[in-house]
């Protein structure tokens, strides 16, 4: 079996033809950077890196593209409360954004172009519409003539005269449907010359412009939330395909993340910010809650479900390094019913329960001494855990384990030394000196635990 993806456009299930044997191109709406992410917006980027980390697996070159919109109505407003240059707020809250997305172990994207860096590209994109007869230039700013589009509405499945629209309205505005390409210059604002004045970009063109650049005219898959189909995607198809674009071949749409059935937004609170989240689960652990439903299931956020999912994600992490320590691991292949799940639209709940079979199995292997057993399965579960970026053993996981840090290695030489000593000395029936050995080593912050196959330690 081979991928198939729900492409929003064909409210279909069908099967993904890459444009280019080998290639695929992925085009993701990214962060408004307005403020400070929440999990709800890392939801995103985990999908869509365990998207790209699968299209991987199955032997493409991917070229990932999410631009960072760096210019806004908020971001303005934010500045000029705050007394400093539009940029400062753009840059600060998309530092933000980059932490975020790497602590939750997501691997940057091929491209990351802000908007306000493509000006350029937008002008052609603008010059482009107006030849053809698709945009026209007002007072106001340059605006898409909807009317001159007849599949406006196919993606979002609307007929235009049933469309409400949040355009404003504008004076020179033909339809209340056609939307803003370009908004004209407004005092004390950040503005960019054009050949029909300066002003600034407007959110829909830029990602029409970006992903033109960097994917081509046309290219495999646009992704975002289910909240930017309408206007925002809308008018991206529009507007490039208008100008003689092919655009996206697949629409992938994730759903929300909702606390208390409400989209999570800035007036949810601070408790989804990610810096206050990865408090009370490990940042592994939030990527394993974000990740593990169908990235087209709504998350209700709730405490218990997140830390649920830390708890699932530390019963295969305990098996991964039990197994480590005991057996030496073969190279593990995808089981198929792992990669059936994957192909099946991305069916990370239907591949993570391969996961924890294949963990149940080997910890009754490892109950069984059945070593041989007990190495293919870890060896298939860090083949899995590979392929979704959970993987305890690999960066960016193995380093931070335990709160060890780097210096995980070292310690172990150091324990290994003190519990030889202790082993030495209950040979010799001087069972004093041993405890006291584990006793410096527990004042030490080391908690030793005695198992069949010998003394284990941990930091606690
Ligand atoms: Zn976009």
């Amino acid at each position: 079996m081979s991928l198939r993806l729900y492409d929003t456009a064909a409210r279909a299930v069908r099967d993904f033809t890459p444009r280019e044997p080998g290639r695929a191109g992925i085009y993701l709406c990214g962060a408004t950077v307005q403020s400070s992410p929440h999990i709800g917006h890392l939801r995103s980027g985990v999908n869509f890196d365990i998207a790209a980390r699968w299209l991987e697996q199955a032997g493409y070159a991917v070229t990932f593209c999410r631009n960072v919109t760096d210019i806004d109505d908020k971001i303005i407003h934010t500045a000029q409360h705050e007394g400093v240059p539009w940029w400062v707020v753009a840059q600060r809250n998309e530092r933000a954004f980059s932490w975020a997305y790497d602590v939750v172990g997501c691997r940057p994207p091929t491209v990351e172009p802000r908007a306000t860096g493509h000006v350029p590209e937008m002008i052609v994109l603008m010059r482009r519409l107006i030849d053809a007869g698709h945009a026209y230039s007002t007072e106001g700013g340059v605006y898409f003539d909807v009317g001159s589009f007849p599949a406006y509405g196919a993606l979002s499945g609307q007929r235009p005269d049933a469309m409400l629209t949040s355009e404003k309205a504008v004076d020179g505005k033909r339809n209340p449907l056609d939307f803003a390409l370009w908004k004209a210059a407004k005092p004390g604002e950040p503005a960019w010359d054009t050949p029909w004045g300066a002003g600034r970009p407007g959110w829909h063109l830029e990602c029409s412009a970006m992903a033109g650049k960097y994917l081509g005219p046309a290219f495999d898959i646009h992704g975002g939330g289910i909240d930017l189909i309408f206007p925002h995607h809308e008018n991206e198809v529009a507007q490039s395909q208008a100008a003689g674009d092919g655009f996206a071949g697949y629409w992938l749409h994730h759903a929300m993340v909702t606390s208390a059935g409400e989209k999570m937004s800035k007036s949810t609170g601070n408790s989804m910010l990610v810096t206050d989240v990865v408090e009370r689960v490990r940042p592994v652990e939030l990527r394993y809650y974000l990740g593990a439903s169908h990235y087209r299931s709504t998350i209700e956020f709730s405490e218990a479900a997140l830390q649920d999912a830390a708890s699932a994600y530390r019963r295969i992490e305990g098996f991964v390094q039990r197994a480590a320590e005991l057996v030496a691991e073969v190279p593990g292949e995808l089981p198929s019913h792992f990669a059936g799940a994957m192909d099946d639209d991305l069916g990370v709940a239907g591949a993570l329960a391969v996961v924890h079979t294949a963990v149940r199995d080997g910890n009754t292997a490892l109950g069984a001494s059945d070593k041989e057993t007990a190495a293919q399965c870890l060896g298939q579960v860090r083949a899995m855990l590979g392929v979704l970026g959970l993987d305890p053993l690999a960066a960016p996981w193995a380093t931070a384990r335990s709160g060890g840090g780097d210096l995980r290695p070292t310690v172990d030489r150091l324990v290994a030394v003190a519990l030889g000593q202790r082993e030495a000395a209950r040979v010799r029936r001087d069972f004093a000196a041993a405890d006291e050995i584990r006793a410096e080593l527990a004042a030490a912050g080391i908690a030793i635990s005695d198992t069949a196959a010998g003394p284990r330690w941990s930091i606690g």
